[in-house]
């Protein structure tokens, strides 16, 4: 029984260890204002990139084990400081459903087509402070290339949620984050963690507005909330 027991505190410690490899940089971290590189074939198949792609998949379903909290549908690897074309993507969560979908890898992934019809909806990210969302046009649908974990190639439409996760993942490669989107003219809004079921049902007609000059002192690391 004890040797059990020691088995699984070794385990638990190993998960540990495993999870804070990597962790999330901060807002004002210039990272995630760069261009990330192409990750070619040959990394690919390297241990080091496997286990970066494994880091990301048991990250990002930590973050999602509480439901209360804003939900991780999509993770981009620049998020944890790691400067490659690596991102994860909830390809079956439905905007407004509860149920959250399946996590999915995308290397080197391409936007090929993007619809011309524009839709705007609200977004909230890990990389910028905590409560920050706002209302971002990006078009409905995209049809995105890529690479899978194997190193095959892949071509894949998607709308609606899924359309817009992989617009938002795609552009942290870019070291472009949502509020940039938004542009000065549009609308940021400050949200509290209790406040998010209400937020998902106003976001809308929501009253408590972030300034433009607050996101680009956040940007550049000057300020935090
Ligand atoms: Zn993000």
């Amino acid at each position: 029984m004890k040797c059990v027991l020691l088995c699984l505190f070794s385990i638990q410690l190993l998960i540990a260890e495993e999870v804070e490899k990597y962790t999330f940089v901060l807002p004002g971290d210039s990272r995630l204002q760069e261009v990330s590189a192409k990750v070619s074939l040959e990394e690919l198949q390297s241990k080091h990139l496997q286990e970066i792609i494994d880091q990301m998949f048991l990250i990002a379903r930590g973050e999602r084990s509480d439901m209360e909290k804003g939900v991780m549908v999509g993770l981009a690897a620049p998020q944890i400081g790691i400067l490659k074309r690596i991102i994860l993507v909830d390809t079956g969560v439905e905007m407004g459903k509860e149920e959250l979908g399946q996590l999915e890898v995308f290397i080197n992934p391409v936007l090929l087509k993007k619809s011309s019809t524009i839709v705007m909806e609200r977004e909230g990210c890990y990389s910028v402070a905590d409560c920050l969302c706002g209302i971002v046009p990006r078009s409905e649908s995209v049809v995105v290339q890529a690479l899978d974990r194997n190193g095959f190639s892949l071509t894949r439409e998607f709308s609606g949620m899924t359309a817009r996760i992989f617009q938002h993942e795609i552009d942290h490669l870019e070291g472009i984050r949502f509020p940039d989107r938004v542009g000065p003219d549009g609308v940021l809004h400050w949200v509290k963690e209790d406040e998010y079921p209400e937020y998902r049902k106003n976001w809308q007609q929501w009253k408590v507005l972030c300034s433009w000059s607050d996101w680009c002192a956040m940007k550049s690391g000057k300020k935090h909330n």
